[in-house]
């Protein structure tokens, strides 16, 4: 684990460079771009279309970076979260999927709270399931388990996809490692970033054309933390 909890923090340094200098060079940019634009107006040249589209790549590139860390939701408070309750409303976003996907949930202990902002997580588990129904060619499964392991609040998340091979596993987070066409490659620098911005710590296994499983796991909310009602939840285990 904490080996993890490095790796974590290393990808996550990464993403935080990376979009601070994407902050850093996008408002110069945008600023020879309007100039370029005015320039256009007044005289047509091949010269200036090229340097235009140039430009439009360039920034492409640093909206894709910036989307790892919208500021607004960056500074959202830490709250008491279910998991359990943020996972169901994810699932359902990607329902229209279910005809060709199975989603199956192993929700245990569903009355455990972890400590967390509450739009990044969705974010960053919204990126996971998403990653795993690309990864699913044709028909296949997902499942979300939910489960207590002390002192860890665990999501252990698993498709029928198409693996990825061991060489290409330690770059996973990396921003814009991708294989696919239209891939960012930022949906997983997003997710690590957001964990490890937790405490949690992930670990993935993966066998090419059986599967990928991330097993990711939050601190346990402190008693102290939770409100009497939920405490007297707290022993309370549901079933599946
Ligand atoms: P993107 O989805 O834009 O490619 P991500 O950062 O979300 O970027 O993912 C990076 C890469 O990690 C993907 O291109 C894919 O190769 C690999 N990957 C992530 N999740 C899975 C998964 N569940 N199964 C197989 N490959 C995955
Ligand atoms: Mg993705």
């Amino acid at each position: 684990a904490s080996e993890a909890n490095e790796s974590l923090s290393r990808l996550a340094s990464i993403g935080q460079i990376a979009t601070g200098i994407a902050h850093e060079v996008k408002n110069p940019l945008t600023a020879v771009k309007g100039f370029l634009q005015l320039l256009q107006n007044e005289t047509e040249h091949k010269y200036l279309q090229i340097a235009m589209s140039q430009l439009d790549n360039a920034l492409d590139t640093l909206n894709n970076l910036l989307q790892v860390s919208r500021p607004d939701i960056h500074n959202e408070p830490f709250v008491p979260i279910n998991l359990c309750s943020e996972l169901e409303s994810i699932i359902y976003l990607f329902q229209e999927h279910m005809y060709r996907v199975e989603f199956v949930k192993k929700f245990k202990d569903t009355q455990q709270m972890i400590r967390g902002r509450k739009n990044l997580l969705k974010k960053a588990f919204f990126n996971l399931i998403k990653n795993a129904l690309e990864a699913i060619p044709g028909e296949g499964k997902i499942t979300i388990e939910h489960y207590v392991d002390r002192p860890h609040l665990c999501i252990k998340l698993s498709d029928t996809g198409v693996g990825i091979p061991e060489e290409k596993l330690k770059l996973l987070g990396t921003p814009f490692f991708s294989t696919k066409e239209n891939g960012t490659g930022m949906g997983l620098t997003q997710v690590y970033t957001t964990l490890y911005d937790h405490g949690a710590t992930v670990e993935v296994s993966s066998s090419v054309n059986v599967g990928t499983t991330f097993v990711i796991k939050f601190p346990l909310i402190k008693t102290k933390e939770v409100t009497v009602k939920q405490m007297a939840n707290l022993t309370y285990t549901a079933g599946q």
